[in-house]
């Protein structure tokens, strides 16, 4: 029966042409504000809490994200946040595809120095500036929270921004190019279900880059950066081994 087989060969080749059926969904990414309004992490070489620099990026980076038809989650957004187990469950919660975790970072403290500025002494260290990153080999999906971190890096880095390397001296390289760290003990990344990078921004103890991380124009600038690596490292790439 030509005619039968013809027209049942027509009907699956119109279905192999249709598009599959899939509601449009945007990806969701969830930017963890590091720290808390009670805990606020470092301080800056003029004394500013640690907490507020990483408000500032995340504002940056949560635009970015949405300009690119990203959905953003902003976790610990009022800056009350529980514990450090709740920003990943708050995240897989969201159903997020990544969750990038938001801070700046310091040196020791037998390498700061002091100073007064505005009639107070504070203590800075100008020998360490630049970003890096961190991925934990406790987090089931490795490959991709890799990818996403060296394509935030190596973007980083085109855009102009130096990496700092004084991280090497405590954790080993993921890769070294791009200044990405492992650090496997850390919760936030360690108890997330879904891949996760730590993005340190900068030194807040050294006097100059305090001020440069300050710059709206600036963190404008790498929110985009690691925006557009997000994406990339999000719809095209590949996991790493
Ligand atoms: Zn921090």
């Amino acid at each position: 029966m030509p005619t039968c087989r013809a027209a049942l060969l027509s009907i699956v080749l119109a279905a192999l042409c249709m598009p599959a059926f899939r509601p449009a969904r945007a990806q969701v990414v969830a930017v963890d504000i590091g720290h808390t309004v009670a805990a606020p992490g470092a301080t800056s070489a003029r004394g500013r809490g640690e907490f507020d620099f990483n408000r500032e990026l995340a504002t940056q980076v949560v635009k970015a994200l949405q300009a690119r038809g990203m959905t953003v989650r902003l976790i610990n957004a009022d800056g009350n946040i529980a514990s450090l187990r709740a920003r990943p469950a708050e995240a897989e919660a969201e159903g997020a595809v990544l969750l990038i975790s938001l801070h700046h970072d310091s040196v020791s403290a037998n390498e700061l120095q002091r100073w007064r500025w505005n009639g107070e002494v504070r203590e800075y260290n100008d020998d360490h500036a630049g970003h890096s990153l961190f991925v934990s080999r406790e987090n089931p999906e490795l490959g991709r929270s890799l990818l996403c971190a060296r394509v935030i890096g190596a973007r980083l880095q085109r855009l102009g921004f130096t990496p700092t390397h004084k991280n090497a001296r405590r954790r080993p390289y993921a890769d070294a190019v791009h200044a990405v760290h492992f650090y496997d003990g850390l919760a936030v990344l360690r108890h997330a279900r879904m891949p996760a990078l730590l993005f340190e921004a900068g030194v807040i103890r050294n006097r100059d880059e305090e001020l440069l991380l300050r710059d709206q124009k600036r963190q404008a600038r790498m929110a985009d950066g690691i925006a557009t690596a997000v994406a990339a490292c999000l719809r095209n790439g590949k996991p790493a081994d």
